[in-house]
């Protein structure tokens, strides 16, 4: 099959495409990135087949070449972002291998300049903005909560108390819309609150780990933005969330090697990401049942995906010829829940 259409997709999913460029040390001559079109179309070639044969075009709503900026990134994703002020809940995650840039895309690679900051800052940043200074009868109230998933067990990254404690999940009928009622709220008032408020996440993210890259890579990590606005002429609520996850990373393991715990956590990587794969599989062909329950992702991002939900998946590539069997299984992934 030459032509996989990743685009056109039936419901409220989109999916973007973007790849990292070379890293310094990288030889830039050997890549699997063959075309990059201006209205989503990515060209692959395996580069041990040359020729014709070689060569798979797949389609995406918007591919990000290796020169976007943070800034290109982020405008295209802006009007999703505001949706939540009108009281739509809404998904973006990044899904890749390790090293295909999902925390670039998601965070950032540095925090303390402006220009890198990824989605996440400038998603918090304009919704706390806007819902300050919008000229409307509506009141806005921001709160963010940030949790990690890593081997099915769901951890607060923002309380004080250390303790590792499991959180449960609730139905996602709850009143107050809370999936994670027992991860702690925080309100956001400002801007620092904003940037603070992240980088205790970040750094509880490495606690227990030896090294931050190692663990960051396993886990996935949550962070979500509340918002709760009310119009006082009327009275009427609305509430909106915004989902921003770093999912762990798709590689598989070699299960001749993985042994221990290395084994268990690939297995639940794999049993998360493939629940994540089949709700919005199942979302896309509009099936009367989304299987939710099978992951503790899936029933965390469960209010956000489907129903009247808007769901962005940025699809991350390593150019690298050496990846290029993960990158054809993350085009897979992209193309199944088209
Ligand atoms: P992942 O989170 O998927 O494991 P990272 O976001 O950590 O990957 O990216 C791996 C490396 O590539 C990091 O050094 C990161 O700074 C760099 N990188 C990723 N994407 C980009 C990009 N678009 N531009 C420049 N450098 C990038
Ligand atoms: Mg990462």
């Amino acid at each position: 099959k030459l032509y996989n259409e990743v685009q056109d997709l039936k419901g409220n999913i989109r999916v973007y495409c973007r790849i990292r460029p070379f890293l310094p040390g990288q030889s830039k001559k050997h890549t699997t990135i063959e075309h990059m079109g201006d209205s989503g179309e990515l060209i692959v070639a395996n580069p041990s087949k040359p020729g014709k044969d070689s060569h798979r075009l797949f389609k995406f709503n918007k591919v990000f070449g290796p020169l976007a900026t943070q800034e290109e990134v982020f405008l295209d994703t802006q009007p999703l972002i505001r949706s939540v002020l009108d009281g739509y809940n809404v998904c973006i995650f990044a899904y890749g291998q390790t090293g295909s840039g999902k925390t670039y895309t998601m965070t950032g690679p540095n925090v303390s300049s402006k220009d890198d900051w990824g989605v996440n800052y400038r998603a918090l940043n304009d919704l706390f903005q806007i819902s300050q200074c919008r000229k409307s009868s509506i009141m806005y109230e921001v709160g963010v909560q940030m949790v990690e998933i890593y081997n099915e067990q769901v951890r607060d990254l923002l309380s004080n108390d250390t303790s590792q404690k499991r959180l449960g999940i609730w139905n996602t009928a709850q009143p107050n819309g809370l999936a994670v009622p027992d991860a702690s709220m925080h309100a956001v008032k400002s801007t620092t609150d904003v940037l603070e408020l992240m980088n205790i996440g970040l750094m509880n993210r490495a606690v227990g780990a030896t090294a931050l890259n190692e663990r960051s890579s396993r886990s996935h990590s949550v962070l979500t933005v509340h918002v709760r606005g009310m119009d006082s002429k009327t009275g009427t609520i609305l509430r909106g969330s915004l989902h921003l996850v770093d999912l762990a990373g798709s590689e598989r393991v070699d299960r001749s090697e993985a042994t221990g715990e290395r084994l268990r956590e690939a297995q639940h990587i794999n049993k998360s990401l493939s629940a994540l794969g089949d709700v919005i599989f199942a979302l896309a062909q509009k099936s009367s049942h989304v299987p939710y329950r099978n992951s503790k992702l899936t029933q965390v991002l469960q209010s956000s995906l489907g129903g009247q939900a808007k769901t962005l998946m940025f699809v991350q590539l390593n150019p690298d010829v050496d990846s290029y069997s993960e990158t054809i299984s993350t085009l897979k992934f992209a193309e199944r829940v088209s």
